[in-house]
């Protein structure tokens, strides 16, 4: 599973950085992404991909994009 947000979708709620710290970041400006460690990499571990499936779920703007 690969995660990244739509960056013009985001509205920098910090919903998903809350519910799923591994993978989610604010940076200093505000702005909300996915960490580098995780950008463009395939997700295995089931418990970070439910986190990151309930962070997506969860966010109001439907900005994070999961491709399974
Ligand atoms: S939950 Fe959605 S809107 Fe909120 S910071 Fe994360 S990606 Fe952005």
């Amino acid at each position: 599973m690969k995660v990244s947000i739509d960056k013009g979708a985001c509205i920098m709620c910090g919903s998903c950085v809350a519910i799923c710290p591994e993978v989610f970041e604010m940076k200093d400006d505000g702005s909300v992404d996915v960490k580098d460690s995780y950008k463009g990499v395939d997700i295995v571990d089931e418990n970070l991909q439910a986190k990151v499936k309930e962070a997506a779920a969860a966010c109001p703007a439907t900005a994070i994009i999961v491709e399974e």
